[in-house]
């Protein structure tokens, strides 16, 4: 009998799941979507193994809960049978005898009590038969439901190789069915979830954990059960069944299977390199025991935290203690009743393989997470698939997101932190600049006014002084006095014009020229002493641009007068022009002293010189920021007056966009 995998086997709570992917990679057939961050099972593509319950920390992934409904059956006045699985001695460790076990369980309202395990021991029978029979090819065991759903969904091909064989729990079902009549109602009780999916014979279906819910909700404890056996027909060997190997030692008590006739798998790991290995070919006729878990003892409904080979210690004390009670004679009889029933079962193959994308999606996905070649696929396994391409196929599926590659999430985060380090930086050079230009600003306000108050008084000094001058005769000794007045009057005048400019008083006057001659003429304008060297270069396709010639004529001579300056002992004057079709750059950068940390903010402030007083003004960088700021450009001074920190020197940076007709 077979039978669509249809109940919703695990759910997730979705504000539990921290998207680990943990349950991803536990997963032996991938059967987890992760979207908008959530992991979900698919049930179409579950085979109920439990892995996922089993390794969720946040305990996110829940099973199905039949104890409302097996609750329901005991209300229901109906004769209910109780058939506990092989592995309960592993489970019910804290309960010190099976029997107070079994008299907990009667307390609960089954009218019977049974052990799978006589299942397992009729089952194991004809297990033995078959691979003892001539033309035997080798065959899958179908004993485990995570197996045959695994083999009937991703290799239906080997459905036929599934050993035709009930499972003990349907076995003994119908065992029971005949016993007492097929009204008999049946709840299985066990370690597994597949199990709740596998097999309509049975009426329900919990696991150990439930059982406890159930004592717990009915408040039944140990100590107040009257103890009490299990109901017949009564098990041999078939209790060895849920530990490793469990089916062949079940079936070769009489030590008749060679070894060598059975492959033994466990886990979720192995079990599904062996059923590769067998199709594949490299295992030819060999039983194939298989088990999804590390034995029933470790299924995902037995109690969390169970310790494998205490476990398994359990269980051969248990039957160690079984073997030597049990009446042979009693137990061959029941044999020889059960041993004809039908133990048939179908299985039908129902394929839920993917259709592996072609070549070209798959290299455009690898693509979006910065894989460009085969170097790229680190197959860390962070994703909980096993390889790239695999979470490649899974996300042209839908199944996937691409921020789940950790490596490329990573780097992603660098350069999102570089960007921001870079904004930041931007930010904190945008802040500065403002700083700086508020304070011009304030300054350029101060000079307008003391200069526009200055110009007028100043205007009629240098003319009455003229006036004076002319009236007064060649040899009058006031004459020399005056030159003095007209002169200094003629200094404060450049200052004052110095401040206009520099408060941005004045228009510019757009002119069109060719900066590359421009700046040459601007260099030849200017005296060079014989020890420094010039070096004019240009890289330009159109010097021909708009701009305030007298005014800029004024910025580069007082750069390139600043750099002489600033190299007293000679050296290189390098000055550079370059641009495109939005903007002019001006470079003018020397081999001079430098300029001293300290000092760089204080350049554009008026009347700031470092040079000897007659020497410096101080007016001649605040003039170009004013110039400069007036043709909406800007200025950048790098510079380096350290010589631990390589040879000094600095280069002055004008940006001058270029103006559209329509913007003069
Ligand atoms: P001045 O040249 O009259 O001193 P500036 O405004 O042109 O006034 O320059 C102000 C100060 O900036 C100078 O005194 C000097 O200390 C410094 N400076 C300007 N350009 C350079 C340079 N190329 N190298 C070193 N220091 C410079
Ligand atoms: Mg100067």
């Amino acid at each position: 009998m077979s039978q669509s995998f249809r109940r919703q086997l695990v759910y997730t709570i979705k504000d539990r799941c921290r998207v680990c992917y943990t349950c991803l990679r536990e997963c032996p057939v991938k059967a987890i979507k992760i979207i908008n961050g959530q992991a979900e099972v698919i049930n179409d593509r579950c085979i109920g193994c439990g892995n996922c319950v089993k390794v969720c920390s946040q305990g996110a992934k829940i099973s199905l809960r039949s104890v409302d409904e097996v609750f329901q059956l005991l209300h229901s006045g109906e004769q209910i049978a109780a058939c506990i699985a092989p592995s309960f001695p592993a489970e019910f460790t804290d309960i010190t005898d099976y029997k107070i076990l079994v008299g907990m369980i009667r307390k609960l309202g089954f009218t019977y009590v049974n052990e799978v395990a006589f299942g397992a021991d009729v089952v194991a029978e004809e297990y033995e038969k078959r691979i003892k029979s001539s033309g035997y090819i080798g065959d899958i065991s179908s004993d485990c439901p995570a197996v045959t759903y695994f083999i009937r969904h991703y290799h239906p091909e080997l459905v036929s190789l599934l050993a035709p064989i009930a499972s003990p729990m349907v076995a003994m079902t119908r065992i029971l069915h005949k016993k007492h009549g097929n009204h008999l109602k049946v709840v299985f009780i066990g370690p597994c979830f597949a199990k709740k999916a596998e097999s309509g014979e049975v009426d329900e279906v919990i696991t150990y954990r439930e059982l406890r819910e159930m004592f717990y909700i009915r408040n039944i404890q140990p100590q107040e059960v009257e103890p009490s056996g299990f109901d017949p027909p009564y098990s041999g060997r078939g209790a060895i069944f849920p530990v490793t190997r469990g089916l062949y030692q079940t079936a070769n008590y009489r030590e008749d299977i060679p070894e060598e006739k059975v492959v033994i798998a466990d886990g979720r790991i192995n079990f599904k390199e062996a059923v590769k290995e067998f199709e594949e070919g490299f295992i030819r006729n060999k039983h194939l025991e298989l088990l999804c878990c590390e034995g029933c003892i470790m299924g995902p409904g037995t109690s969390p935290g169970g310790r494998k080979y205490a476990r398994t210690a359990a269980i051969g004390e248990y039957v160690r203690e079984k073997l030597n009670n049990l009446d042979q004679d009693g137990w061959q009889a029941d044999m020889a009743e059960y041993r004809n029933i039908d133990l048939s079962q179908n299985f039908s193959p129902e394929d839920r393989r993917f259709t592996i994308p072609d070549e070209d999606t798959i290299l455009e996905v690898l693509e979006t997470m910065g894989k460009f070649s085969a170097k790229d696929h680190l197959n860390c396994g962070a994703c909980g698939y096993d390889s790239c391409v695999e979470h490649a196929i899974a996300i042209v599926k839908g199944l996937a997101e691409t921020e789940m590659c950790l490596p490329y999430t990573i780097e992603k985060l660098h350069d999102s932190i570089e960007n921001l380090n870079i904004s930041n930086d931007k930010l904190a050079s945008a802040k500065q600049a403002l700083k700086q230009s508020e304070k011009l600003a304030h300054m350029g306000q101060l000079s307008a006014g003391i200069a526009h108050e200055l110009n007028n008084p100043l205007g009629v000094i240098t003319m009455y002084s003229n006036i004076l001058m002319d009236e007064a005769k060649e040899e009058d000794p006031v004459r020399e006095d005056l030159q003095i007045i007209v002169e200094q009057a003629a200094r404060c005048k450049k200052i004052v014009s110095g401040l206009l400019n520099f408060a941005r008083k004045n228009q510019v006057n757009y002119t069109e020229t060719d900066v590359v001659k421009f700046t040459e003429h601007s260099i030849n304008s200017i005296i060079k002493p014989d020890n420094i060297s010039i070096n004019f270069t240009h890289n330009i396709d159109e010097p021909v641009t708009k701009l305030d010639i007298e005014q800029m004529m004024q910025v580069l001579t007082n750069l390139e007068k600043n750099a002489v300056e600033a190299m007293p002992n000679g050296g290189e004057l390098k000055i550079r022009v370059e641009g495109d079709q939005d903007e002019i750059v001006f470079k003018i950068t020397d081999t001079g002293t430098g300029i001293p940390k300290e000092n760089m903010d204080k350049l554009f402030t008026p009347f700031f010189t470092t040079k000897e007083i007659g020497k410096g003004t101080g007016l001649g960088l605040p003039l170009i920021y004013g110039i400069v700021k007036m043709h909406k450009g800007k200025i950048q001074v790098t510079s380096n007056a350290d010589l631990r920190k390589g040879a000094t020197g600095t280069t002055f940076k004008i940006t001058i966009p270029r103006v559209r007709n329509t913007e003069q």
